[in-house]
């Protein structure tokens, strides 16, 4: 972690009003004290931004491919520093910070390529007659300036998602991450300003402020910028799409993604994927396994394979390269999952993994899911766990857990499957394992959500390809070459020669 010290705001590094701890979630420990900005340093980032979008629009696209594959470079050369930074401050575990740092590396590097693919086309105005003789063509030009706002589960990447395609189309950004976890995003911000100081291109292109809602609801509400890049909660993005309207909002939202085994699938792959989509990030991702939705004839085969597997995941210290579940992101979240979990079993749901186990002394006294068993660092932390026969209308079925919790509910057939799938008013990803053809093609055809993944865990994502949710998971695309075509907009060209 090499930045400087205060706030990237202008030109220079400015000192920020106040601090606040970054805490490591595993102890408690504090790992940074970081810059916390104001309403007031918000707006003088915007006016910044503000002045430099002509200069920053009209950067050759040399310069914009430059300056992204210098900052891949740069990333690459301190990459496991970002793992082990990523760890502290969202202790996540080591495998997962891994792949954020590698999904880092290949949204840089394909907002450099998209650079060079930034162009329109000519319109054939002829097909009218009165279009006889006109020449037609449109150009892409940068929506001005973005704002880009991130959640805590990945900071490196969700940033990345934000400033490469941004700076890709020739917009100034001022992004703003989460106050758990800003610090893999200010060094990431470094290193970009500093490649901009090298192509000789102002460093007002990026800024950073960090801060709370005060400070995010100042950046989109003003009135200067093209548009909102947000990725957060529900409840956050529809606040924030009233609150900016009538500027363009992009929201990447959560889920309760949903996995259907067929009776024709191979029950070991959906058993793995059930495990590896459910819990990876602690279950902290806004695409892990939540439903799992099995055909009646094999949903206690399932079950048994789930069971058979579920001793088998480490939890403990995301250090540890072989940890798969650790701590939630602070003990609020950890205390709101095990009350959830408690809801559901007071309404009639069963704790299949693992057996009903007390809450660990020091939480709330909510009961429900199981204990890591911590004792060394005193962190309550909750372990995999599996519900099944939850009512619908429950938190864990119908909200977004975001933690390391399946609920596994058996239905007569896939079309059953398939209505409680679309029956969710969230529609990120959803998976079908299966061997048969029809039955992925139906999938693909009936689910009302932003990608069907047939026989891979709904988790599955790429930068190269589109990626985004339906119903209230969000609005609009990621991935650079959808992310730039966001934030441009069309300009056309209509000539008679003369
Ligand atoms: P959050 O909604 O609590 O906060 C996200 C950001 O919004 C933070 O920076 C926060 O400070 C800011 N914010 C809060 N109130 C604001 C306001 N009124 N105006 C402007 N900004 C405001 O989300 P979180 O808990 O940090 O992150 C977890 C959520 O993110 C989950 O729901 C998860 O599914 C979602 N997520 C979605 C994707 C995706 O690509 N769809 C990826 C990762 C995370």
């Amino acid at each position: 972690m090499k930045f400087p010290p205060g706030l990237p705001i202008g030109e220079s590094w400015v000192d920020a009003p106040s601090t606040a701890p970054v805490l490591f979630p595993y102890d408690g420990s504090t790992v940074a004290e970081a810059p916390v900005g104001d309403v007031g340093l918000a707006r003088q980032a915007l006016d910044h931004a503000v002045a430099v979008r002509e200069t920053v629009g009209r950067l050759p696209s040399h310069v914009r491919r430059n300056v992204l594959q210098s900052v891949h470079s740069a990333v690459k050369a301190e990459r496991d520093a970002f793992v082990d930074l990523l760890i502290l401050e969202t202790g996540k575990p080591l495998v997962d910070c891994r792949v954020e740092i590698d999904r880092t590396l290949l949204t840089l590097e394909t907002a450099a390529e998209e650079v060079a693919r930034l162009h329109g086309e000519t319109v054939p105005l002829d097909l009218l007659p009165s279009g006889e003789g006109l020449l037609g063509f449109w150009v892409r030009r940068p929506i001005g300036v973005v704002v880009g706002i991130t959640g805590f589960n990945y900071p490196l990447l969700l940033a990345a998602h934000k400033i490469a395609p941004a700076f890709a189309a020739g917009c100034p950004t001022v992004i703003k991450p989460a106050p758990q976890t800003p610090l893999a995003t200010l060094w990431l911000v470094h290193l970009m300003r500093s490649a901009l100081a090298e192509a000789g291109a102002p460093e007002s292109a990026l800024q950073l402020i960090t801060g709370g809602p005060d400070v995010g609801a100042t950046l989109t509400t003003d009135p200067r910028i093209g548009a909102v890049s947000f990725t957060g909660s529900a409840a956050v993005g529809h606040q924030i799409a009233r609150d900016a309207a009538p500027t363009k909002v992009l929201l990447e939202l959560g889920s309760n993604s949903a996995l259907v085994v067929a009776e024709d699938a191979d029950l070991d792959a959906a058993a793995d994927a059930i495990i590896r989509g459910g819990y990876y990030a602690s279950g902290q991702a806004c695409i892990s396994v939540q439903r799992v939705l099995a055909v009646a004839p094999i949903h206690q085969p399932l079950l048994d394979k789930l069971l058979s597997r579920l001793p088998t995941i480490p939890v403990g210290d995301p250090r540890d390269p072989t940890t798969r579940v650790s701590a939630l992101i602070n003990p609020h979240s950890t205390t709101r999952v095990r009350t959830w979990i408690h809801n559901a079993l007071q309404s009639g749901a069963t704790l299949t993994y693992p057996e009903a186990t007390p809450a660990p002394a020091g939480s709330s006294g909510a009961a429900g899911g199981g204990a890591g068993g911590l004792g060394e660092v005193g962190v309550d932390l909750l372990g995999p766990t599996v519900l099944t026969e939850v009512p619908s209308g429950e938190a864990v079925w119908d909200e977004e857990v975001f933690g390391p919790v399946i609920a596994v509910r058996s239905v007569p057939d896939l079309e059953s499957a398939f209505a409680a799938v679309n029956d969710s008013r969230y529609g990120l990803h959803a998976s079908v394992f299966t061997s048969s053809l029809d039955t992925a093609f139906t999938a693909i055809d009936r689910l009302d959500v932003g990608g069907v993944v047939i026989n891979e865990v709904p988790g599955f994502r790429s930068d190269v390809m589109p990626y985004g949710g339906v119903k209230d998971s969000g609005i609009g695309r990621e991935g650079p070459r959808f992310a730039i075509e966001e934030l441009t907009t069309t300009r056309m060209a209509i000539i008679r020669p003369r």
